[in-house]
């Protein structure tokens, strides 16, 4: 996807023809929702150059990913958003939207969305709720409501484009790409126009040579982000292939597809139908299953979680996913990183002696 628009070019192409920003943080929300209000959802997964003015905010034990997004406010990063929005992720993040609702005004509004940690009939009534509340919100700050066959078209754009990622995802470590641009293609996803990702997403799959067999070691990796992406790099330098995705910001919102008549019962059935997630409090047993389901499809010999320091929601579940998958005879080697520093040399020699293991 080399001619992908940046994401500034994307938010000036945006607002020059009338439409708003959010800037929205992990994990899960409705992108539908927003599109059919002419708002572009922006991710903000608090990576990249963002600086540490976030820092003297927060207590020291904030994860990176919420510093990352509070420097991004301090430093003005965000001012081409005209409203902030955010999951109820994990403490940290409930804590961030508790800072710009009560303590800091964040000069725009906050929109809160309170995730169900739970699944089945009650979880999707309330997830379905809880979109329509937002749908009012966002009708008063935008004057504008959305018919239902607007929000089923709204839907039908990012399903289209959920399925063009899921494609690259199933083809992952096939498509002869380095892991960074690999994932700067899917992560884009994060800032691109649905109906625009979907294009390029296409273009990607039907241009990239593939493989009969990935060209390294087949990996699994699981964590929340692959930030900075140098360690995308270390990985592919110590001969290890990403087969297999189980980040929060990827894989794990490889959403469901549903035809619920219903807009917001359908919003909320994509979003609830997604792959199991520590974020969502899915139980352990559906993630085991789930990650070792994905690994025996794609022949995986090692699973790498890439976890982020403080990241309660990802720390409750992983000795019981690593011991569960060393029983099935896969290799686990779990990283613990702060996405605002340079990955170690340390983390590089960790994933080196785990790849010489499987030699
Ligand atoms: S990294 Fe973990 S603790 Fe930090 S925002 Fe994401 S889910 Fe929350």
């Amino acid at each position: 996807m080399d001619s992908t628009p940046t994401r500034t070019q994307v938010i000036a192409e945006h607002k020059r023809s009338g439409g708003r920003i959010a800037a929205v943080f992990p994990v899960h929300y409705s992108r539908a929702l927003f599109r059919a209000f002419n708002i572009l959802p922006v991710e903000v997964w608090g990576g990249g150059r963002t600086g540490n003015a976030g820092d003297a905010h927060l207590q020291a034990y904030t994860c990176s990913v919420v510093r990352g997004v509070l420097s991004a406010h301090l430093t003005g990063m965000l001012r081409d958003a005209e409203l902030y929005c955010v999951p109820h992720t994990c403490d940290s993040l409930q804590g961030l939207g508790s800072l710009f609702l009560d303590l800091v005004d964040p000069g725009r509004p906050v929109i809160p969305i309170y995730l169900p940690r739970d699944e089945g009939p009650a979880a999707v009534a309330f997830m379905a709720s809880e979109l329509r509340a937002i749908y009012d919100r966002l009708a008063e700050l935008t004057g504008s409501r959305p018919s239902d066959a607007d929000l089923q078209r709204a839907i039908d754009r990012e399903c289209e484009a959920d399925s063009v990622l899921a494609a690259m995802l199933e083809l992952q470590g096939r498509l002869a790409l380095p892991a960074r641009a690999f994932y700067a293609a899917a992560r884009s996803r994060e800032y691109l126009p649905a109906e625009q990702f979907a294009a390029a997403g296409r273009r990607l799959l039907e241009t990239t040579v593939r493989r009969e067999e990935p060209a390294g070691v087949p990996i699994l990796l699981s964590g929340i982000v692959p930030e900075p992406e140098e360690i995308l790099d270390q990985l592919d330098a110590a001969g290890a292939s990403i087969v297999a995705d189980d980040m929060a910001c990827c894989g794990r919102r490889n959403y469901a597809m549903s035809t619920n008549s219903d807009p917001f019962g359908r919003m909320a059935e994509q979003i609830l139908g997604g792959p199991p997630d520590s974020t969502r409090g899915v139980a352990v047993e559906r993630r085991l299953a789930h990650l070792l389901s994905l690994a025996s499809a794609r022949r995986v010999r090692a699973a790498v979680f890439y976890e982020v320091k403080f990241c309660e929601p990802e720390a409750f579940y992983l000795p019981q996913l690593r011991r569960g998958l060393e029983e099935a005879g896969i290799k686990t080697l779990a990283l613990e990183v702060d996405i605002s520093e340079r990955p170690s040399h340390q983390i590089a020699t960790r994933i080196e002696a785990l790849l010489e293991t499987l030699a």
